[in-house]
């Protein structure tokens, strides 16, 4: 397995704020990786030093086998970043900012035309590329905002945040553009969000809470190991269902003539429903979502 990114014992502080507090993980390459934290978590900082554009107080990383703080230039050269906040010009047209930023890295003529018409194909641009950056939607910004960062094909996408602040379709919009990415050109692709449901669509999640690393391992994983199922029984008879709950030593939750029961894992709930059969009038079984799995994991809900 290659490694677009490999980092170990990265720390940093602002003044008496500890940023970062030694964090190791690495990202494989082609795949989605989310950061999920709360704000303030650290995200943006780590992100902020990978991409060379901040300087970490300890730790070391490779980035596309590059040295991070050796080979800076080349890292530039192989990623792409899309910071929060908007980085295009108002008044030029998509196209133009394109074609700007493509000069930028020292592209020309036919060359120069191939890689913007490669960008906007990419983050799904094309049919906006005539307009002026400054008059598109909240969700066309951002995407051109990564079609910008993809004119240098890099290897490596940063993207921070980069559905924040957009209504529910317009971030699946995002999230199409994301996903064919990676689908077409094999780009991995490195983000932060807070959405927990969000990062659910990533190969891989870290989740990072006060600068350090509280959990880490696939979606299925982190639903797995740290949300709980429910079971939920419509009571007949409560106070019998109640008592037949109790007498099993299990807790519950009561909502109207809804008794509702944590259980490790689907099949769990088996047993519980055949000793309660004679009390209930249904069930069902709700699937542990990511939002569980993040209370599971820093104990509560995602700080706003
Ligand atoms: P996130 O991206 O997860 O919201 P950040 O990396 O932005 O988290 O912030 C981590 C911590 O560092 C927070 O406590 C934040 O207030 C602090 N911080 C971030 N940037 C600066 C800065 N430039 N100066 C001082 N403190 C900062």
């Amino acid at each position: 397995m290659e490694k677009a990114v490999e980092v170990h014992g990265l720390v940093k502080s602002y003044g008496q704020v500890q940023a970062v507090r030694g964090i190791d993980f690495y990202v494989e390459k082609g795949k989605i990786f989310a950061f999920l934290g709360p704000n303030g978590a650290g995200k943006s900082t780590t992100i902020e030093i990978l991409s060379t554009a901040l300087q970490a107080d300890q730790g070391r990383a490779l980035i596309n086998g590059y040295t991070l703080g050796q080979e800076d230039e080349k890292i530039r050269s192989t990623i792409g970043v899309v910071f929060q906040g908007h980085h295009l010009d108002d008044l030029l047209t998509v196209k133009e900012n394109l074609l700007t930023r493509g000069s930028f890295y020292g592209l020309r003529g036919a060359k120069l035309d191939q890689a913007v018409r490669q960008a906007a194909r990419s983050a799904q641009v094309e049919e906006f590329l005539q307009r002026p950056y400054g008059k598109l939607s909240g969700g066309q910004r951002r995407r051109a905002d990564i079609a910008r960062a993809l004119v240098n094909k890099p290897q490596l996408l940063f993207l921070d945040e980069p559905t924040t602040g957009l209504d529910a379709q317009t971030r699946r919009h995002v999230w199409e553009s994301i996903n064919q990415l990676k689908e077409e050109s094999g780009v991995t692709i490195f983000l932060t969000t807070h959405y927990m449901e969000e990062a659910a669509g990533a190969d891989y999640v870290i989740v990072i809470d006060h600068g350090m690393i509280a959990a880490k391992g696939t979606p299925a994983e982190l639903k797995e190991e740290y949300a709980q199922d429910q079971l939920r029984l419509w009571a007949q008879d409560q106070a019998a269902l109640a008592a037949q709950i109790e007498e099993m030593g299990l807790e519950y939750q009561q909502q109207a003539d809804v008794l509702t029961i944590a259980i490790a894992s689907t099949l769990d709930a088996l047993p519980i429903v055949e000793r309660c059969r004679d009390h209930i009038s249904g069930f069902e079984v709700l699937q542990g979502t990511m939002d569980d799995a993040f209370i599971g994991i820093t104990g509560e809900e995602i700080r706003p």
